[in-house]
């Protein structure tokens, strides 16, 4: 072969290289579509209501179809003392950490088809996309399936090194404790503390999920990137007033514990509009006492429930709550007094690293995109104690979750599967 023809046949290697490098590497939206209906089967009641609870024989089954579907993909599956699914893909480098991305496919009684099951479905299209297009990244890739989030983020709470003994006795509502249920699922209890990660041993943990509220499909825009997960805090309120009889006591006389807590209901959502920003303040859960018609209420119980990206905000807001509560009591004649209870979780922010890969993806994809916090508590928010963390949402048509009414659609899926993947390559391309 002669020289020039040499140098000819490098030159177009080197074009076919370069174009191979750029080319767009697509999902499959019929695929991931469905897949979504296949997991759906999956723990039906007897009423062919969808009730896949974490522990129940619909979620044993289907971790066991997904885990076949991640020994099929080439992955090195295993469970984990906690009962997270593990499924390990080679990098080029194995010295480096795995970059992690996961969900869940547990869901609420009652619960809908798309909250967990579109990022666990999404992980397993970035797998699958990888092995069509003979991609190895650098970086060894980890996707996870974590135990149980809906009853607490069990999972991610044990790779946090945070899942104690009193958690591990705890009833859920699969019927077992959480201790039973890691067993059933190939966990192991006694061991749970092994699965610790420190922080480092991941480089990054995505995970791609549904919104879960009406914002992106209200604002017409398709990918949602979290900039945080919402710290909870809760408090009981007791109102003390003076049970009485409702015929013989003049209006004036009383000491009435629900009309006190009826005004201090308003005042939460008054104090939870008076700061600028996206704090949420909510009464949702109330009794009286002694709950007779005919009966003056004379104690009044409540659950006072404050979210917020900042804890300090949680605190100014129960502030001035607390503050409103001081001059309804005197003007009612009652007392007020507020318990902590143990909900009690920080708020996570996401990485900025992490979330600017993200939009750079998103934006090249030409998807439309805007930043937004998460209302409701996710994996992620545990697993950013271990290692940077980003989270993509899709829109949830109606804003529905928790449902069996929840929705997304396949364009919307498969464009977050995309920003998904692209992210995984652009962060195995530029993390160090
Ligand atoms: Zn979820």
């Amino acid at each position: 072969m002669n020289r020039n023809i040499i140098s000819i046949l490098i030159v177009s290697l080197q074009i076919f290289s370069a174009e191979k490098a750029n080319a767009q590497i697509n999902v499959n939206e019929q695929r991931i579509q469905t897949r979504i209906d296949e997991l759906a089967r999956f723990g039906k009641d007897s009423l062919g209501r969808n009730n896949r609870i974490a522990f129940t024989k619909g979620d044993v089954e289907a971790r066991s179809w997904y885990m076949d579907l991640m020994k099929k993909a080439g992955l090195e599956v295993s469970i984990d003392y906690a009962g997270n699914i593990i499924g390990k893909r080679k990098g080029k480098n194995a010295l480096l950490k795995p970059i992690a991305f996961g969900s869940h496919i547990d869901m609420v009684p009652l619960g809908g088809n798309y909250d967990g099951c579109v990022g666990s479905i999404g992980a397993l299209e970035l797998i699958t996309v990888l092995n069509e297009n003979n991609i190895t990244t650098v970086h060894p890739l980890e996707l996870i399936i974590f135990a149980n989030e809906e009853g607490g983020t069990v999972g991610s709470l044990a790779l946090a090194g945070e899942l104690t003994s009193a958690a591990l006795a705890q009833n859920t509502n699969s019927g077992s404790t959480i201790g039973q249920g890691i067993k059933r699922i190939g966990g192991d209890p006694d061991r749970v503390k092994e699965v610790k990660l420190n922080r480092g041993d991941l480089a990054a943990f995505l995970e791609l999920h549904i919104e879960q509220g009406g914002i992106l499909e209200k604002e017409k825009i398709q990918i949602g990137i979290v900039e945080g997960i919402v710290g909870i805090k809760w408090w009981e309120i007791t109102v003390q007033g003076f049970a009485n009889h409702a015929g013989t006591t003049p209006m004036d006389m009383r000491k009435d514990a629900l009309l006190a807590a009826s005004r201090l209901v308003i005042a939460v959502n008054e104090a939870a509009n008076s700061f600028e920003g996206k704090q949420v303040a909510t009464v949702g859960k109330i009794s009286t006492e002694p709950g007779a018609p005919n009966v003056i209420p004379g104690i009044v119980k409540m659950i006072l429930e404050v979210r917020d990206l900042s804890s300090e905000k949680i605190e100014s807001v129960f502030k001035r709550i607390q503050q409103k509560s001081d001059s309804i009591a005197r003007s009612s004649g009652t007392t007020i007094s507020f318990q902590e209870q143990n909900v009690n979780t920080k708020p996570a922010l996401t990485d900025k690293t992490v979330q600017d890969a993200i939009m750079r993806v998103t934006t090249k994809l030409g998807y439309s995109v805007r930043y937004m916090q998460s209302g409701a508590g996710h994996d992620a928010q545990e697993m950013a104690l271990i290692c940077p963390v980003g989270m993509i949402f899709i829109p949830s048509i109606g804003g529905i979750s928790h449902s069996p009414k929840e929705f997304s659609t396949s364009a919307d899926m498969a464009r977050g599967a995309t920003v998904l993947l692209n992210t995984v390559l652009t962060l195995d391309r530029e993390l160090k």
